[in-house]
């Protein structure tokens, strides 16, 4: 019948008028988003332990990082830390990977420049994490304070410490280490691992030193890289 086409057309149109609107007035209205959505990478500067395992997680190498040895505590520190967010593909590797939790997306969307280059953001470490903490003052005595050694002796705790773990870890790699993977295949590449890079043998003293739970999350993801080269070298070789 002739007019039958626009008839359903205008029901259609109806139909959509009088039901809820899922169309909303951006930019004045922001959307609502689910809890788990990945907006901008952020970073929690002060947590970060500069181990650097996010930059090499990273498939597209967004993430890079500056560090320095810090005098007193002989430890890494983070100097800078930058987003390139132009190339993150929100994969979530660098934020599962973290031994620190430091690493965390936000809600916020809105991240076109004018220019590409601004996209990237980098993170200058603030003066304050390095000022020394104001020590209590004494009641005035007359005397000169004794200079407080706290931070000396731990230091140097740690120090013999580390020494007493790279020292073991020299001698039997794979005992040492099996306390920190699953398995002692994990902890014979784990062995090999550091034998071929004696900076990532230093890093993970240090987190034993420091915190078992950190070192043994750092291993893991030593080891599980460790395996996916060998998968693919090993694939690419058939
Ligand atoms: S989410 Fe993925 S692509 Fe983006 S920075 Fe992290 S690891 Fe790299
Ligand atoms: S993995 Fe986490 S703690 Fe390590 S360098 Fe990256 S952000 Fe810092």
């Amino acid at each position: 019948m002739y007019g039958t086409g626009l008839l359903k057309g205008m029901a259609i149109t109806l139909k959509y008028f009088f039901s809820k609107k899922i169309t909303i007035q951006y930019p004045e209205e922001m959307p609502k988003l689910p809890e788990r959505f990945r907006g901008r990478l952020y970073i929690e500067f002060e947590k970060c332990i500069a181990c650097g395992i996010c930059t090499k997680t990273c498939p597209n190498d967004v993430l890079s990082l500056e560090d320095a040895r810090d005098e007193n505590t002989k430890k890494k520190k983070l100097i800078s830390y930058t987003i390139d967010h132009q190339y993150c593909m929100f994969c979530n590797l660098c934020v599962e990977n973290c031994p620190s939790n430091c690493l965390h997306f936000s809600h916020d969307f809105e991240m076109s420049r004018y220019n590409r280059a601004d996209i990237k953001e980098v993170y200058h470490r603030p003066p304050e994490m390095d000022q020394v903490p104001a020590q209590v003052s004494a009641p005035d005595s007359g005397e000169a304070p004794e200079p407080s050694s706290d931070l000396t002796e731990d230091a140097l705790k740690k120090q013999k410490k580390m020494e007493a773990l790279m020292t073991a870890l020299d001698k039997n790699p794979v005992k040492v280490l099996s306390r920190y993977v699953d398995s002692e295949d994990d902890a014979q590449i784990l062995a090999e691992i550091i034998q071929a890079d004696r900076s990532k043998a230093e890093k993970l003293v240090e987190l034993m030193a420091d915190d078992q739970e950190k070192a043994r999350k750092v291993a893991v993801a030593f080891v599980n890289k460790e395996k996916k080269q060998r998968q693919r070298q090993t694939e690419g070789g058939e």
